[in-house]
This record gives C-alpha cells, sequence and structure tokens, in this order.
C-alpha cells in the first residue's frame, strides 16, 4: 500500500442516485446554529466538512439553489439530489476554492470529527454542545477576514450560551 495517496472518504445521497469521493482529510468540520442551516436541513443545525473545492468528485447531477447570505450579502448555493432532496454539497460566492460535504452523508460520518459550533447565538432551546470544542457565537471570522477567538468549554453546555 502506498501511504503517500491521500485518504479517500466516500458519501451519497439518501437514494444513492449521487456519490462522491472526497480526498485528503478535510480543513475542518463544523456544525452550524445558523438560522439558513436550520431551515435548509429542516432540523437544528447543519454539520459540514470544508474540502478544498478540487478534491471532491461528485458522480450523478446534482440540482442547486442559490441563497443569498444576510450577513455577507453573497450567494450560499445548495446542491441536492433532485430525486431525493438531500442536500449533498455546499459551494460559496464568498469562499469560492472551498466545498462544504454534508457530514451526514458520509458513509461512514465518525470518520470526520466536528472541531467547532459556529452561530451559537441563534441555537435552538435545548441544543447541547459538547465540552472541549471551539464555540463561537457567529462566524469563525469577521466579514473583513478577521479571525474570531473561540470559547470552549470543559463540559457539555447549551449551544446558545455557549460562546
Ligand atoms: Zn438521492
Ligand atoms: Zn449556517
Amino acid at each position: 500500500m502506498d501511504n503517500s495517496l491521500p485518504e479517500v472518504r466516500e458519501g451519497g445521497c439518501l437514494c444513492g442516485a449521487v456519490r462522491y469521493r472526497a480526498r485528503g482529510e478535510p480543513l475542518r468540520t463544523l456544525v452550524c446554529h445558523c438560522r439558513f442551516c436550520q431551515k435548509m436541513t429542516g432540523s437544528t443545525s447543519y454539520a459540514e466538512s470544508m474540502f478544498p473545492v478540487e478534491a471532491v468528485e461528485i458522480d450523478g447531477e446534482l440540482g442547486t439553489y442559490a441563497h443569498r447570505s444576510q450577513t455577507s450579502g453573497k450567494a450560499v448555493h445548495l446542491h441536492f439530489c433532485p430525486r431525493c432532496a438531500t442536500t449533498v454539497t455546499l459551494t460559496f460566492d464568498r469562499w469560492p476554492q472551498y466545498r462544504a460535504v454534508s457530514r451526514g452523508t458520509f458513509d461512514d460520518p465518525d470518520s470526520v470529527g466536528i472541531g467547532s459550533h459556529i452561530w451559537t447565538e441563534s441555537a435552538q432551546t435545548g441544543v447541547m454542545v459538547p465540552g472541549g470544542v471551539d464555540c463561537f457565537r457567529q462566524a469563525r471570522a469577521l466579514l473583513d477576514g478577521t479571525p474570531v477567538e473561540p470559547t470552549r468549554h470543559p463540559g457539555p453546555v447549551e449551544a446558545r450560551g455557549a460562546a
């Protein structure tokens, strides 16, 4: 076995019509509690792994929907299976070099560890974050790119007050 080959993770949508391969380790994996992600998933939050856009190879046709971010004014593109409606991946006008892969669509979601929770200020009541992860009240950086200092807790806390 050639150890210089990057690790490849596979995944796909609920019905199997869309499959992908993501090469190498994700740049980061995070959970977003913003209202956009809550609407998009119909759930409490969205877990995503960020990859360089060229690291992800997709088989199958994806539908797209562009949503303009209320904070940045730039579009976020949802890419979903037209048959089963799974949102498989996102791309961003603000960060064209990245592609987010929906953590829940990996064949093994636990193979990517969650390092941070963002937009905790809009987390739904009762949603918890574990200890030892970076928590951000809003995004990880200001609109001008300045990084925000994360808050960490030794144990689980309610997400809404976590940062
Ligand atoms: Zn599908
Ligand atoms: Zn979000």
